[in-house]
């Protein structure tokens, strides 16, 4: 099961919901990149395998934008920065489970 957060900037007004990190449900895992053309953060299904994501140090080997695979992105989790201002964004409150 995966959880989802709500995240927001301190310094600006953006605010999103994703799990912040590698997550796992029980049919696919999933993580949190930033893309740093659409300034946004996504949470993208990563692996149909979760059960190799499930160990420690495990990295997805693929990950590109929801919008576009030109674009440039990282994987991002909590804590990390806004991805309009840079700042840290904050941890707000767990919104949803999922499978
Ligand atoms: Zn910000
Ligand atoms: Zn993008």
């Amino acid at each position: 099961m995966g959880t989802h957060y709500l995240f927001t900037c301190p310094n600006c007004v953006y605010e999103t919901e994703v799990s912040g990190g590698n997550d796992v449900g029980m049919a696919c895992a999933t993580s949190t990149i930033l893309c740093k053309t659409c300034k946004e953060l996504f949470d993208i299904e990563t692996s149909t395998e979760p059960w190799l994501a499930i160990e420690r140090d495990w990295k997805p080997e693929k990950y590109s934008c929801p919008n576009s695979p030109d674009h440039p992105c990282r994987l991002w989790k909590h804590p990390g920065p806004c991805p309009r201002c840079g700042v840290s964004m904050k941890k707000v409150e767990a919104t949803l489970n999922w499978d």
